[in-house]
């Protein structure tokens, strides 16, 4: 999928940092609008390794072929201290996310932007862009350049901008005793601020947790004392496959800028992931949507100042949403070790009708 020549063209007119969901979208977006478009992606191969428990609602699977879908599932389990609390019925899907994100890229491709892996973004300036390929430095220009390198991105830091809240998230592929039909997710107090989920994959499972920093050197203990309650229940055997991986979500919320100069900010790198279910890729696609829409728009008029409506859109239609979990997110962390635990989870988690109540959140 990769371009592979010895010498890389030094002008375009849109560079995207990352070809991650966020990127890819941006980069078929601004091609489509008919925008020379560059992605660089530090990965050799997109997509690879997976750091995901990779589940997505139904309308989100349907972004990319369905060969990347591992499993339907119908519907969410949500279990407090090892007793099912609530059912909700959320269709979706349970990804192969290294071909879901091959999919969203091949896609970007096909519109006509050129995809350079293994070229890692060093230095970013307005309109210039430094990256190491192949052991060699190279620049290239671009009147807009699209920041989505996730959680640790380069081109938030260019703008004086980090991540300070984080989930450390910590996963192992283990056999499913008997087929899943939902997703489950497990609260625990000592699942400090977070949470464990078993997401299906037919015979396997997805099984993992993210927890606040202060517990991120006790994530293999906590995921294997989560395994063995699993086994306990009989939904996984003592079969895993692969070795745990993991990494950062961002559940600090969105930075108060996403667009400064000609930069704009989508995904992980924007804060866009939600802040109490620490899902991103839902809101990665959608805003790097807008943000090569906005991209193609602007150059296509000649008016830069277009790329301030990006801002405005991603706004009006995540903010209040967003700003919800937040909330939600703050008083759950405070009052973690506090009252009931079943009280606080059902305050402060999507499954609970008191969750979307005026005043909670
Ligand atoms: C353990 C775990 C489980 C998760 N489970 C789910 C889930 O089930 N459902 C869900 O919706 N979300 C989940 N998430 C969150 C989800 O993975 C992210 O929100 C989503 O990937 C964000 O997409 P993105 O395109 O913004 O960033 P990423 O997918 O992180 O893509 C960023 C890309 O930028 C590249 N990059 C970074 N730096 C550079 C650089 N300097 N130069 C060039 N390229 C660079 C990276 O290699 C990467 O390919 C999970 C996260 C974790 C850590």
């Amino acid at each position: 999928m990769s371009f592979n020549g010895p010498q890389v063209e030094k002008n375009w007119d849109v560079v995207v940092i990352g070809a991650g969901p966020a990127g890819a979208s941006a980069a078929r977006k601004a091609a489509v609008g008919g925008c020379r478009t560059l992605i660089l992606e530090r990965r050799r191969v997109v997509g690879r390794p997976v750091q995901c428990a990779e589940y997505v609602p139904l309308a989100v699977a349907t972004k990319a072929a369905p060969s990347s879908w591992a499993q339907s599932v119908e519907g969410m389990l949500t279990f407090i201290e090892g007793r099912l609390c609530a059912e909700n019925r959320w269709p979706g899907v349970v990804l192969h996310r290294e071909r879901f994100d091959q999919d969203l890229a091949r896609q970007a491709v096909e519109a006509g932007a050129c995809l350079l892996e293994g070229s890692r973004v060093q230095t970013l300036q307005e309109g210039r862009v430094t990256f190491f390929r192949e052991g060699r430095p190279h620049e290239v220009e671009a009147p807009i350049l699209i920041g989505a390198d996730g959680p640790l991105s380069r081109t938030a830091m260019a703008l004086g901008l980090r991540h300070r809240a984080f989930l450390h998230g910590f996963q192992v592929r283990a056999g499913l005793r008997s087929p899943m039909t939902h997703t489950e997710v497990h609260f625990w107090p000592m699942f400090r601020e977070g949470y464990g989920w078993v997401f299906p994959k037919g015979e396997w499972a997805n099984v993992g947790l993210g927890v606040a920093r202060s517990q991120a050197g006790r994530l293999p203990g906590l995921l294997g004392t989560f395994l063995e309650h699993l086994r306990r229940r009989g939904i996984i055997g003592s079969e895993l496959q692969g070795r745990p991986t993991g990494g950062l979500v961002p559940v600090g919320g969105p930075h108060p800028v996403t667009a400064g100069g000609s930069i704009l900010l989508a995904g992980d790198a924007a804060g866009h992931t939600d802040p109490i279910t620490g899902g991103g890729i839902p809101n990665a696609i959608l805003c790097g949507e807008l943000a090569g829409q906005v991209a193609s728009e602007a150059l296509g008029s000649g008016d830069m100042e277009l790329l301030a409506r990006y801002e405005e859109s991603w706004r009006d239609l995540l903010l209040p949403s967003l700003e919800r979990a937040l909330t939600h997110r703050r008083q759950a962390c405070e009052n973690w070790m506090r009252g009931s635990f079943q009280d606080l989870v059902r305050s402060h988690w999507v499954a609970f009708r008191e969750y979307f109540s005026p005043g909670k959140g």
